[in-house]
């Protein structure tokens, strides 16, 4: 089988967009994770707690409304949220990719892979 070199893909843990690299040449078409630091750090327990409580927070509010990233970090991580930060944007990410949640700025959706600064979570519109 051939590889497509242009192909990107969502990395699976933390959601960025990435695209082929010549050290997967042999095995492009099993490569899910972007880097040897996400292949070492697949989501657990508590990063599937994260998404959880993303959903859980914009189901309870207004289809129009969003949160802001750290409002899940604190109720999962009370106050060691600000450790949690990373965690909780790629749980987002995660969810972004799947289809469940919009990461937006200033209201408008954002391409997760590339948005810089700070974001909100928004459940996507159907
Ligand atoms: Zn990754």
């Amino acid at each position: 089988m051939t590889a497509d070199v242009n192909e990107t893909r969502i990395c699976t843990v933390c959601g960025r967009r990435f695209g082929w690299q010549k050290r997967w040449a042999r095995n492009w078409s099993e490569v899910r994770v972007c880097s040897e630091r996400c292949r070492r750090s697949r989501p657990r327990r508590s990063d599937r707690a994260l998404e959880g409580k993303i959903l859980e927070l914009l189901e309870a509010r207004a289809a129009t409304s969003s949160i802001c990233p750290s409002e899940a970090a604190r109720a999962v991580a009370g106050d060691e949220w600000r450790d949690w930060m990373e965690r909780t944007r790629s749980a987002a990410r995660r969810l972004a990719a799947a289809g469940r949640i919009q990461i937006t700025q200033r209201g408008q959706p954002v391409d997760p892979a590339t948005a810089r600064g700070p974001i909100r979570l928004r459940l996507a519109r159907s």
